[in-house]
C-alpha cells in the first residue's frame, strides 16, 4: 500500500541549477553571494526593506525578540495555539509569554482578548497567523500604538498572502519567515527576519552571527549565536521564490478541491475559504471535529495511518505544556477554544507535490473513517 505523507514539497524548478553553481563556484557557506540576493529578493516580495536570512524560523523569532531588547520579566502577549518557539523565544530571555485563547473557526488568535492583557509589564504583541488565514492585524497595530507595544509578526506559514491587499510580513516592527519543508517555499531548513528599521537589521544581523563586534572580530559585548543561513540553503530558496504565485495558487486550488469533496460529510469543521480581508493560501488543508464525533485526534491519526494517509494533529496549547507546566507556570490557565483544537483538530496531506489521485484517495479514506467511527 502507498503511504501518501503528510507533505512532500515540489523542487523541480531551478533548485538543481543554483545548487550546482555553489558547488562549481566552492561557495556553499554563509559568505556566499546567494544569501544576499535572496535576503532582498525576499524582503521585496513583502515590501520590507531589509531581510536578514537566519537557520530556521525558531531563530528568527529568537533574534526578532532579542532585537527588540525583550528582556526578563518583560510580558509578550500571544496566542497560546501556536508552535514552542514563539513562546520558546521569550522565555529564553526570561520573558514571560501572556496567552489569549483562539478564534474556533478562524483558528488564529481572538484579537478581542488582547487588551485586557496588556499590563505594565507588556513590551510586545507576537501575532501569528495560524494555517494559512492571516490574523486580522488592524486592531492590533491600533492596540500597539495606544499602549507603545512592539509588535512581532510570526509570517512563517504566511508566504505569498496578504491582508488587505498588503504583504503578511510587511506589518509591524519585525516579521519572521519561515522556509521548513512544509511551508509555501522551502530551503531544507531556514528561516528570515524582515524589518523596515536600519538599526533593528544591523542588530539582527549581529545577533544571527554570534555578536562580534564590527571594528574588531573576536571581540565580543554580548553573548548570542551562530544562526547563520548557507549559499546552498539560499540557492534553493531563490529556485523556490521564482515559483512563489504559481505555489499559492497551487495551495488554493488544492484548498477549493477538498472542500467540495469533504463539506458534504457530517462533523468536519473545514478551513475557511475567505474573511473580508484574505482569502486562505491553506498552508496545510486542516479541519476540526465537531462534537458530535466523539474521538481525538491521536484516533483519527491512528486510523487514517492505516489506510495510508499522513496526518499532524493541530498544535498543543502553550499552557498546557508539560515543560512550562514544570516551571510551575500557566498552571491554572484555561483557555477552551485553544484547547479544543488541540485535541480535535488535524491537518491532511498538502504538499505541493500532492497528485490528484492521491487527494482523491485521502477523500475517500476520510469517509470511510468517519463511517467506521460512526458505527462504533
Ligand atoms: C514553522 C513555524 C515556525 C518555526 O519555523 P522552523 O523553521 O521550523 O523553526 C514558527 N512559527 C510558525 C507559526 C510556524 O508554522
Amino acid at each position: 500500500m502507498e503511504f501518501i505523507p503528510v507533505n512532500e514539497p515540489l523542487l523541480n524548478g531551478n533548485e538543481k541549477k543554483y545548487l550546482c553553481e555553489c558547488i562549481d563556484t566552492g561557495w556553499i557557506s554563509s559568505e556566499g553571494p546567494f544569501v544576499k540576493e535572496f535576503e532582498q529578493k525576499m524582503s521585496e516580495t513583502v515590501h520590507r526593506n531589509y531581510g536578514i536570512a537566519v537557520s530556521n524560523g525558531t531563530a528568527a523569532l529568537e533574534v526578532a525578540v532579542q532585537a527588540l531588547g525583550i528582556d526578563a520579566g518583560d510580558e509578550v502577549i500571544m496566542p497560546t495555539f501556536t508552535i514552542i518557539s514563539c513562546a520558546m523565544a521569550v522565555t529564553k530571555v526570561g520573558g514571560i509569554p501572556v496567552f489569549v485563547d483562539s478564534d474556533p473557526f478562524t483558528w488564529n488568535m481572538k484579537v478581542d482578548e488582547i487588551e485586557k492583557k496588556i499590563t505594565s509589564r507588556t513590551k510586545a504583541i507576537l501575532l501569528v497567523h495560524l494555517y494559512g488565514l492571516p490574523v486580522e492585524v488592524d486592531e492590533i497595530l491600533l492596540l500597539a500604538k495606544k499602549y507603545h507595544l512592539k509588535v512581532i509578526e510570526d509570517a512563517a506559514e504566511m508566504h505569498g498572502q496578504t491582508h488587505n491587499g498588503k504583504p503578511c510580513g510587511s506589518f509591524g516592527d519585525i516579521s519572521i519567515f519561515s522556509f521548513y519543508p512544509n511551508k509555501h517555499i522551502t530551503t531544507g531548513e531556514g528561516g528570515m527576519v524582515v524589518t523596515d528599521d536600519e538599526e533593528l537589521a544591523e542588530r539582527c544581523r549581529s545577533l544571527r552571527n554570534l555578536c562580534f563586534r564590527k571594528d574588531i572580530r573576536y571581540i565580543h559585548d554580548e553573548i548570542s549565536d551562530n544562526y547563520r543561513f548557507t549559499n546552498l540553503q539560499a540557492a534553493v530558496g531563490l529556485a523556490q521564490l521564482e515559483r512563489l504565485d504559481e505555489f499559492v495558487e497551487r495551495k488554493r486550488a488544492m484548498g477549493r478541491y477538498y472542500t467540495e469533496r469533504l463539506c458534504e460529510i457530517k462533523g468536519l469543521r473545514l478551513p475557511i475559504e475567505h474573511t473580508d480581508y484574505a482569502n486562505n493560501i491553506y498552508w496545510v488543508y486542516g479541519m476540526v471535529l465537531e462534537s458530535e464525533i466523539q474521538v481525538d485526534n491521536r484516533i483519527i491519526q491512528k486510523l487514517l495511518a492505516e489506510k495510508g494517509i499522513g496526518t499532524r494533529t493541530f498544535f498543543w496549547c502553550m499552557h498546557e505544556q508539560p515543560v512550562y507546566r514544570n516551571m510551575g507556570l500557566f498552571k491554572n490557565e484555561k483557555y477552551p477554544n485553544a484547547e479544543y483544537l488541540a485535541r480535535k483538530g488535524f491537518y491532511i496531506p498538502s504538499g505541493l507535490a500532492l497528485t490528484k489521485e492521491q487527494m482523491d484517495k485521502v477523500i475517500l479514506g476520510i469517509k470511510d473513517m468517519i463511517v467506521q467511527i460512526s458505527n462504533n
